[in-house]
């Protein structure tokens, strides 16, 4: 579903991302971590083509992102992102939030976007607050209704960068419970992390990140194994973490 090939990116003549390679196949969640600077974040706006980059190739369903007759509006519309800080039109209600870009972006009308909307706000436990407007929610409901925005565009994978890491630590399980019942339905997700129980509980594969490059790229139940002849920044990553 996703194929990140030999990605490189530079910012100015900063090296953000160094010759990356990794993918995610159908109905699979791979989580990428590392120490915080190391690129996650550009490397996941790379695959819906957020950020440009300079070598390499990534495809996505079939599209080729870094390819300029890519329609890439048509390509965010299919790949669905959710970041830390929610990110809601704080000028529209949950529903509006909801209905905005399917009718825009897919031309649904009102009654099919409202009837999607109130489908998914229900999925993630919601269809209460369908009036409310996004000040009025905690920063849980925030992200949960972010969540369902992104799959009311049914899109083909989700992209996750660090979902949890804004919330306060009460409301981490209510979002990651979210997330998890997402996997076990076969969603395709690629989810940025510190969440390493999360990623041992639904984590096919585990990417590791250290100054743009990929050092492991490893089975869940690897990664979180036997540490010996590991890098020595997983190493070190790896007995904070757990
Ligand atoms: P992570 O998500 O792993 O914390 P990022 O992808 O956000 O890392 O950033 C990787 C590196 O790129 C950092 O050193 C950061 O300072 C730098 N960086 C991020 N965005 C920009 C930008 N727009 N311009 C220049 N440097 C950037
Ligand atoms: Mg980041």
């Amino acid at each position: 579903m996703i194929r990140i090939d030999s990605v490189s990116k530079w910012y100015g003549t900063f090296q953000v991302l160094k010759d990356c390679t990794a993918k995610v196949d159908r109905q699979e969640v791979v989580v990428v971590c590392g120490p915080s600077g190391s690129g996650k974040s550009t490397l996941l706006k790379t695959v819906n083509g957020l950020e440009p980059f300079q070598q390499g190739a990534i495809v996505v369903d079939g599209i080729s992102v870094g390819d300029p007759a890519t329609n890439l509006p048509d390509l965010r519309s299919r790949v669905g992102m959710v970041f830390q800080n929610f990110e809601l039109f704080p000028h529209l209600s949950v529903m509006a939030n909801l209905t905005l870009a399917q009718r825009k972006v897919l031309g649904r009308d009102r009654d099919e976007a409202n009837e999607r909307a109130l489908l998914y706000l229900d999925r993630v436990g919601l269809k209460a607050l369908a009036d409310r407007y996004p000040a009025s929610l905690s920063g849980g409901q925030q992200q949960r209704v972010a969540i369902a925005r992104a799959l009311c565009m049914d899109p083909v994978c989700m992209l996750f960068d660090e979902p949890t890491s804004a919330l306060d630590p009460e409301m981490v399980n209510e979002v990651l419970d979210v997330m998890v019942s997402l996997a076990q339905e076969g969603m395709t997700m690629m989810c940025v992390t510190h969440e390493m129980g999360f990623a041992r509980k639904v984590a096919d594969r585990m990417v590791f990140m250290d100054q743009g490059q990929i050092l492991e790229d490893v089975p869940t139940d690897v990664f979180f194994g036997d540490l010996a002849g590991r890098p020595q920044r997983v190493q070190t990553f790896l007995s904070k973490e757990l």
